[in-house]
Parts: C-alpha cells; structure tokens; sequence
C-alpha cells in the first residue's frame, strides 16, 4: 500500500473496505501525462493538460466516502477528465455496476478513455465515456443512485436534481465547498456542505472561446 493511502486511511479520510480497495488497485500513477508520474503519490492536483487537474487525493477520497457507493449502482461522472475518479468508482460498484464519464474536452475524453481501459472498464462495459457539456448531466442514462461532479458551479443545477434517482445521492463543488446532496423524495433535497475545497470550474459550452 503507498504511503499517500496509509496517510488517508489514518487519517480518517479513507475509511470503506470498497475504496481503500479501490484507491490500491486504481493506481494514480496510471491517470498522469508521463511529466508528472513521479508526483503521483503526492497530495496535490496535478496538471493534465488544457488548463484542467486530476483532483487531490484526499479531495477524491472525502468526495467518494460521502458518495456511499454500493455494488450494482449506476453513476454518472460529470467531468470526467483523466478518468482516475470514474474508474474508481466502477472499481467501487463492482461488475453489476456502471459508471457513465461525461468530459466536454475532446483531447481529455480521449485520454481518460484510455486510462480507464488500462483497467478494461471501457470494454466490460463498466464505464461508458461520453464526449459532451455535462451542466445538464446526461439525460440518457438516467436515474442515477450516484452523482459525482468534479468541477464546480454556483448552484446545484436543477438537471442532477430531476436525473438523481429518489434515495440517491450527489456530491458536487459549489463554489469552494463541497456540497452533499440526498434526494429523499422527488422534491425533498437534504443538503449539507463542507468548506474548504478548491476545483475547475465547471465550463458551459456557452462560454467556449
Ligand atoms: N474527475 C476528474 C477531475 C478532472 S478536473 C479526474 O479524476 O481527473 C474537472 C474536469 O471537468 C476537467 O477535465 C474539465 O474539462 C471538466 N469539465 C468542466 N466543465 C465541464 C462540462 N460542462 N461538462 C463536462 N466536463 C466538464
């Protein structure tokens, strides 16, 4: 086990059987443009090119434990960037699960692709990479049990809201804090932040050029 994991785990960040497995077997190394494959067990973003990061590893690990994975649930990834979160996350719901990536980026599409199938998560069907603007998620796969969103708006949009099942869960950037989100019913939305977290925003097409 690295150290950056033995540090997380003892320090309470990683904590389910699921992730701590997950984070040992999808290795960091392999979600980083060759430049910075020595930083990889680092607690720092790291640039992976067009101006975007694969997120901290202590980020990803207090994102994923309050997700509360589970084996067969269906996932939509929003800013999918390296894949190194979406092929956790397969890892964490297992073969019955899938994980849809959704990354506007063509060149990063591409190339979390191809990190995730390092693991053969695109092939098994287990993670599905869609090039597009995720702000309004990915109505074709909806419900999700599980939302992840890696980059960060004002507000939490009203599309993950309708495309998270009843008794799902959502977890997104807004602003620098960490927004926890469970739908309890079609319009009962338990909410709870935490501070202290920097992200990417979150791109609208719109805004291109
Ligand atoms: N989960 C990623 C984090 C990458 S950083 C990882 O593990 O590497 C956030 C990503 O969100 C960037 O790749 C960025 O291009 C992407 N992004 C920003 N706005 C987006 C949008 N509207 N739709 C889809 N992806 C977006």
């Amino acid at each position: 086990m690295s150290r950056l994991i033995n540090t997380l785990i003892s320090q309470g960040y990683l904590k389910s059987d699921a992730l701590i497995d997950a984070f040992n077997t999808i290795r960091r190394e392999e979600f980083i443009p060759d430049e910075f494959i020595t930083e990889a067990d680092t607690n720092i973003p790291l640039p992976i090119g067009y101006g975007q990061t694969i997120s901290q590893p202590l980020t990803v690990a207090v994102m994923l434990e309050l997700l509360d994975l589970q084996s067969g649930q269906k996932v939509l990834d929003v800013g999918s960037g390296s894949g190194w979160s979406s092929a956790l996350m397969a890892s964490a719901v297992g073969e019955d699960g899938l994980v849809i990536a959704v990354e506007r980026i063509p060149e990063l599409h591409d190339f979390g692709k191809k990190n995730i199938d390092k693991f053969g998560f695109v092939s098994m069907r287990r993670v599905k990479c869609v090039l597009g603007d995720g702000t309004q998620g990915y109505a074709a796969g909806a419900p999700y049990d599980r939302i992840l969103v890696s980059a960060s708006s004002d507000e939490i949009p009203e599309a993950y809201k309708k495309q998270l099942a009843v008794g799902g869960k959502m977890v997104l950037p807004i602003y620098n804090s960490l927004a926890y989100v469970e739908k309890r019913s079609e319009d009962d939305f338990y909410i709870e932040r935490f501070p202290g977290f920097v992200f990417v925003p979150l791109v609208e097409n719109s805004s291109l050029n």
